[in-house]
């Protein structure tokens, strides 16, 4: 029997959208593993693109926002010249707040002096660069197109030009050992980072690496391989005050992606792009993921949007449990609640007794947070929450 607070609340309201993303989905090419919204050697789209993501933010009030974040695909595999367009028509369309966080994803070939200084011309003031991994052999199995030396290169230089540089690396390769991932750990350490997020290497259906391992070309490590690597991640990363802040990231203090936050947090985000997600006012959008379609769409005055679903706030107090629950320090859940408008004890009663009988989860009052065995867990943790 749950209760719900909103019906009766006057007071309550969805939270005002203060993000966006925009996905850019051009790509040199496409990494064996990669499952996202990609397109690759089609860099003759670049200008529609642009032409495209602009009319599609242009129906847009102009917003203020705290965090924007372009991601991809690899947003840095534009040209200077149209990094610097898209940059510029973004704080047309957006009004981006003083101390606003704006995030570009970045692979290590694309990085140069001239790259980096239209991006700190436009603000940009964080980066995350897909490095996956310093080692040579692991960079090719995973089809990446730089070197180990390019990566570091790219990291000192985007310390020196932006300042705060996150890393994503990838553990769990075919044929890694828990030495080999220390060795990479190491390496990333060394370099001047804030931010860290690491990823173990999945299979995902529709990609190669997929249909390889279904072939036997390729063999993900052991489950105790794969949970060695992530405990000896947890202690390294503590020893070199990175804090384990949410299951697949760390971060120095004060260094936490604000962007990722808003989207753990349910704050409500703006989207553009193929295969882009929204979450505006209690509704959730997610646009054609193929770019040719949303192309199309965009420039025969379409919308590009390919699901449309109106959420309960039944299901946005379970999504913020379970996206919440996922942060190291836990949440409350009585603050949930008055947040969610939804009695979240109630609701959630039965994934509370389940989670904390199989030692995933400790509650302390109205705080609830994962066990150390429960960090292993926490997909079922949050599929149990979502009921
Ligand atoms: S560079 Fe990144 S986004 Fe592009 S294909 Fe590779 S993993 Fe996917």
């Amino acid at each position: 029997m749950q209760t719900k607070l909103a019906p009766s609340d006057p007071n309550w309201a969805w939270p005002t959208s203060r993000s966006a993303y925009v996905h850019v989905p051009f790509c040199r090419h496409r990494c064996g593993y990669c499952n996202f919204s990609v397109i690759a050697n089609r860099d003759e789209l670049m200008k529609p693109f642009l032409s495209a993501i602009d009319q599609e933010l242009a129906s847009l009030d102009r917003p203020e926002i705290d965090t924007l974040f372009l991601g991809g695909g690899t947003p840095t595999h534009l040209p200077v010249a149209e990094l610097d367009w898209l940059l510029k028509q973004l704080a047309v369309r957006f009004d981006l707040s003083e101390h606003s966080e704006r995030s570009v994803e970045a692979n290590p070939e694309d990085i140069d002096e001239e790259k980096l200084r239209v991006l700190a011309d436009n603000g940009i003031n964080r980066i995350s660069l897909g490095v996956q991994s310093f080692t040579p052999e692991k960079l090719k199995l995973l089809q990446r197109s730089h070197s180990a030396a390019q990566a570091a290169a790219a990291i000192e230089l985007a310390a020196k030009w932006i300042g705060n540089v996150s890393v994503d690396l990838i553990f769990a390769a075919p044929g890694e050992s828990v030495s080999d991932w220390q060795a990479d750990l190491q390496t990333a350490l060394d370099l001047p980072i804030n931010h860290l997020s690491t990823y173990a290497l999945t299979f995902e259906k529709g990609t190669s690496f997929w249909n390889a391992k279904r072939l036997g070309r390729l063999e993900g490590v052991d489950e105790d391989v794969e949970v060695a690597m992530y405990t000896l991640t947890r202690q390294v990363t503590a020893q070199r005050g990175i804090h384990h802040y949410e299951i697949s990231n760390f971060a120095k203090d004060g260094f936490r992606c604000r962007h990722n936050l808003a989207y753990w947090e349910g704050r409500g985000w703006y989207a553009a792009g193929p295969g882009a997600a929204r979450f505006v006012e209690g509704r959730r959008e997610v646009n054609h993921r193929s770019t040719t379609t949303y192309l199309k769409r965009i420039e025969s005055n379409q919308s590009p949007i390919a699901e449309s679903e109106p959420i309960t706030q039944e299901q946005y107090a379970r999504e913020r449990a379970a996206f919440g629950v996922r942060m190291i320090d836990g949440i409350d859940f009585a603050k949930l609640s008055r947040e969610t408008g939804v009695d979240l004890f109630t609701l959630c009663a039965e994934a509370i007794e389940t989670s904390t009988r199989d030692g995933f989860i400790q509650r302390r009052g109205d705080h609830i947070s994962l066990t150390p065995r429960g960090i292993l867990f926490a997909d079922s943790v949050a599929s149990e929450l979502l009921g």
